[in-house]
């Protein structure tokens, strides 16, 4: 019952994130699912540690909340090294990084959030202190500036990036390792909905977390933030535990679409079919219906839809699944020849 009083600690009554942090999996162990990239992370830990070196710079891209944070923080864990944490869009000059880099000891991890939006000085101040271990620290300012080269210890540069297609060429190459989180499938996020009503104190049956992993959006942050909401609904209208009914009750009251889409999601199917007859349309004209753009709609968006048999890609452009129509409420226009529904969930 201590854990109650915990929560009215101003921290973590600020909202949903602050309590993200004990759901975490500090272990490579406990960390549900994506197989093969805890496969090839195990492997770079054990040969690092074998040989006593850093780990190799490493990039983690994939949809928000599927784990790229979690995973720089316990291969820290792991390597039993420091990490500092910072991200893209606050780095506003070299300066704002050499002191973490300078402090860093052999082997410490440096992990940059939303890596695309590096500035290009900081990536031009980054690469040689990946590459030589050194930076470039400029004395004074104008074009005859002075500069002193400084030393830095080995280290691991760990980023992360929704947006793959955005990161310059010269920063891509410059990671040894480069992984890509996918969507969870239904099984993974009801084994994590399991671990976090478990360090939660929740009950909830098979059958509950089956339904909140069902509408997670393929994402272990959604799944955890349906998981909170459910158990306030279980707590006040039921006897606390989660089952099949209080889940699809509090779900519904709450408004989580059965499929796991979001708003976003509703709006490019919505627009696919309502704009453009459901397509094909090419990936520029529906990002601009759409007022988004078309890298985002691409890398953030669409691979949920195409798993889910929303939407299709095809060589004429993106199409409309009759899955699609049907969760809207429209019929096919007449004449229309449906995607075959054996390629709805291939990505290419
Ligand atoms: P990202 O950095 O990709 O946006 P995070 O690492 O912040 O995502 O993950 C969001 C939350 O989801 C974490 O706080 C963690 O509780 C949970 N989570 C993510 N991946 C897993 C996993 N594989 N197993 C268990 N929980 C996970």
């Amino acid at each position: 019952m201590t854990d109650h009083l915990h929560i009215t600690t101003p921290e973590s009554i600020s909202g949903d994130v602050e309590l993200e942090p004990s759901l975490r999996p500090h272990r490579l162990g406990e960390f549900i699912g994506q197989g093969r990239v805890c496969d090839a992370l195990d492997i770079a830990i054990q040969a690092a540690r074998q040989r006593h070196d850093p780990l190799d710079h490493l990039l983690f891209h994939g949809p928000p909340g599927l784990g790229k944070t979690t995973l720089a923080s316990l291969l820290a864990r792991e390597m039993g090294v420091n990490i500092k944490t910072t991200s893209g869009p606050v780095l506003e000059k070299p300066a704002d990084l050499v002191g973490m880099l300078t402090d860093q000891r052999e082997g410490d991890i440096l992990f940059i959030d939303e890596i695309h939006r590096l500035r290009p000085v900081i990536e031009e101040f980054l690469y040689p202190a990946m590459e030589d271990w050194q930076v470039d620290v400029r004395l004074s300012d104008g074009p005859k500036a002075n500069t002193m080269t400084m030393k830095v210890e080995r280290f691991t540069l760990v980023g992360a990036t929704t947006r793959f297609g955005l990161l310059t060429a010269p920063m891509r190459a410059r990671f040894g390792i480069v992984q890509r989180l996918n969507f969870y499938p239904p099984e993974d996020l009801a084994t994590i909905v399991r671990r976090s009503s478990e360090i939660l104190g929740v009950e909830i049956t098979e059958g509950g977390a089956t339904e909140l992993a069902k509408r997670s959006r393929g994402t272990p942050r959604v799944a955890n933030r349906l998981l909170r909401r459910v158990r306030d609904y279980a707590q006040v209208k039921a006897d606390g535990e989660i089952d099949v009914d209080v889940a699809i009750d509090a779900l519904q009251m709450l408004d989580v679409d059965e499929y796991g889409l979001d708003e976003m999601d509703a709006q490019v199917l919505k627009t696919l079919i309502e704009k453009f007859e459901g397509g094909p349309v090419g990936l520029n004209s529906l990002a601009v219906a759409l007022g988004e753009d078309a890298t985002t709609l691409e890398e953030v968006y669409e691979p949920f839809l195409i798993m889910e048999g929303f939407l299709k890609r095809t060589s004429q452009g993106r199409m409309a699944t009759p899955r699609a129509f049907r969760r809207f409420g429209y019929t096919l226009p007449e004449g229309k020849k449906a995607p075959q529904e054996s390629l709805f969930t291939e990505e290419g």
